[in-house]
């Protein structure tokens, strides 16, 4: 058995310091490193708020269109992927999915809603909230006359 160099205890490690010895260092300079990192990130962006903020928008503003194609030709490519991908979730989780349109019928959440006023206009559109609270009194009032 060795002894540590640091602690002066036993020591079955192959350096210097024990186990215990090692750990311990390394953590604190771990801490340390990572409080330093942090500062340094902070004070960076607090010197230099206008480059940032700059840099970030010409990034945007150069990169809009490209990233947009980007989006729409992956889509393209993996149509055909995504829609294999959903029929196969929706085959292996019928029961939930169920369960979750009984749910979100029974409680007419908002996108319930949206897809019964969907469906009655013949578009696909977001329908304002005024109009999600009308129909969603509607579909609760025709409950209640046929309850009755
Ligand atoms: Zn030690």
């Amino acid at each position: 058995m060795k002894t540590c160099s640091k602690c002066g205890g036993e020591s079955d490690s192959s350096g210097a310091w024990c186990k215990p010895c090692k750990n311990k260092y390394s953590k604190k300079h771990r801490e340390t490193n990572r409080e330093k990192l942090i500062e340094y990130a902070r004070k960076y962006r607090e010197e230099n708020q206008e480059k940032i903020k700059k840099g970030r928008k010409k990034f945007n503003d150069n990169n809009k269109i490209k990233v947009n194609e980007w989006v729409k030709n992956w889509r393209d490519r993996n149509s055909e992927k995504f829609k294999k991908v959903r029929k196969n979730y929706r085959e292996r989780h019928k029961e939930k999915i169920k369960e979750k349109r009984r749910i979100d019928t029974k409680y007419c959440v908002d996108s319930y809603i949206s897809a019964l006023l969907n469906k009655r206009l013949k578009i696909k559109f977001r329908p304002p909230p005024e109009l999600i609270e009308a129909k969603r009194l509607q579909v609760l009032i025709n409950r209640q006359l046929k309850e009755n």
